[in-house]
């Protein structure tokens, strides 16, 4: 399948086996995010951990492997 990045807007081709495929087909397309903006968005949660403002919640397991 398909999918276009929420932000950079990238088309990525996901194997339809894998279990982000499955759970995307499961969600609205548009909460995918492509390898490199996930990236990119971790380091900014980093950083505002950093400065100790933002209260980070732990997400489960299911949710934070992509
Ligand atoms: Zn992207």
């Amino acid at each position: 399948m398909r999918v276009r990045c929420i932000l950079c807007e990238k088309i990525d081709t996901l194997n339809d086996e894998t279990l982000l495929a499955k759970r995307l087909r499961n969600r609205p397309i548009h909460t995918y995010m492509c390898e490199t903006c996930h990236e990119r968005i971790a380091q900014k949660t980093k950083e505002r951990l950093a400065t100790g403002k933002f209260r980070f919640f732990r997400t489960s397991k299911h949710e934070t492997e992509w």
